[in-house]
């Protein structure tokens, strides 16, 4: 337990602005954050504030050399207003993994857990109850102490900032196998949700926009042979009745979704392989009419159904299916989220 969480109240609330029936996925932020300091060595007690600017010297070590890593999980409100987490201490685990490879001290269980719940308490009715919505919730953490020397900085901040959020809709995505640029590579940070990950996936992804494509699928930096990303989220393909998805490994982001569907296919009997996918074998499924779904998995989409792939200048569009497994995983996994269905995995967590 972290004894005394304070908590500086907003003056007013921003609630009564807010259309929780018209809400985008992030762009909206609650009255209050959490805040934790590292200074002389160690994490000082979090602080819960009113949301808003933060004051950063020029010379933050953030600004230079990119200490920065992040972590998306969302809040859920059931029928009966309680407040739900799921897997949450993944969350925090994934957090540590990210900081030690950035060189950024980790926080303990119980600054995250405590301030996490505490926030989530003090903030409970952002959490909206429309179907699909939920409280996006964004911890984040990175160097502001200074200084232009290419080395770890000595302060950090770790805050928590949360955004209730519509349902993630990302309407029939068609993708472009990437054979130019990677998102990650042999020995880097990819298995890190570091924040330069995603600013060097956005050139990339842009030129993929201009060619009519609405995400890149990654492919691993040797000879873009396999395929191991779908943008920011891991991917699965379905050939015949089987369910497939790349190992992880230091160019792979661990998902949580991506463990949850591994593990609810292996409860429900639909037969998973985790293995390398190489581009050949899914574009000879493609041909042969034996790929039956592609989708990307992650917390903000749970799933998001490809509905074509480009490679090498040919497009391939997936079949129309029903009852595809991107849909049963999904129902399954937001059953579980929204305390709407028993969780024999013992994934979901009690807020309040
Ligand atoms: C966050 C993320 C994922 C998905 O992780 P979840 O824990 O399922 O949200 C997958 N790939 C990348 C690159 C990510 O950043």
């Amino acid at each position: 337990m972290v004894n005394n969480i304070s908590v500086e109240k907003a003056a007013t609330s921003k609630i009564h602005n807010v259309d929780f029936d018209n809400l985008s996925f992030g762009n909206t932020f609650t009255d209050h954050m959490l805040v934790c300091d590292y200074e002389n060595g160690a994490w000082n007690s979090p602080k819960i504030v009113p949301y808003g600017p933060i004051a950063l010297e020029p010379s933050s070590k953030i600004f230079h050399y990119g200490q920065s890593i992040f972590e998306g999980m969302k809040a859920y409100k059931d029928e009966a207003d309680g407040v739900w987490l799921f897997r949450p201490l993944e969350n925090w685990k994934r957090l540590n993994k990210s900081a030690k490879r950035l060189a950024i001290p980790e926080l303990p269980e119980s600054h995250f857990m405590d301030g996490l719940t505490s926030l989530l308490r003090l903030e409970k009715d952002w959490i909206p109850k429309n179907p699909g919505s939920s409280l996006y919730v964004r911890p984040f953490m990175f160097a502001s102490g200074t200084g232009f020397h290419a080395s770890p900085a000595d302060k950090y901040k770790f805050i928590i900032a949360l955004a209730p959020s519509g349902a993630y809709f990302s309407g029939k995505v068609k993708v472009k196998i990437e054979e130019t640029y990677s998102r990650a590579a042999n020995g880097g940070v990819g298995y890190a949700k570091a924040g330069g990950n995603y600013a060097g996936q956005f050139y990339p992804t842009q030129l993929a926009v201009e060619e009519g494509y609405h995400q890149v699928i990654w492919t691993d930096d040797n000879n873009h042979e396999f395929i191991e990303e779908a943008g920011a989220m891991n991917v699965f393909v379905r050939i015949n009745d089987t369910l497939i998805t790349a190992p992880t490994n230091d160019r792979i982001l661990d998902g949580i979704t991506r463990k949850s569907i591994l593990d609810i296919a292996q409860a429900e009997g639909i037969p998973a392989e985790v293995r390398k996918i190489s581009v050949k074998e899914v574009v000879e499924a493609a041909k042969n009419g034996s790929l039956q779904e592609m989708f990307g998995a992650g917390t903000a989409a749970v799933v998001s159904p490809i509905a074509a792939f480009g490679y090498k200048g040919v497009d391939y569009e997936l079949p129309e299916i029903q009852n595809s497994y991107a849909s049963q995983l999904k129902k399954r996994i937001t059953d579980i989220q929204y305390n709407r269905a028993e969780d024999s995995f013992g994934w979901r967590f009690k807020v309040s």
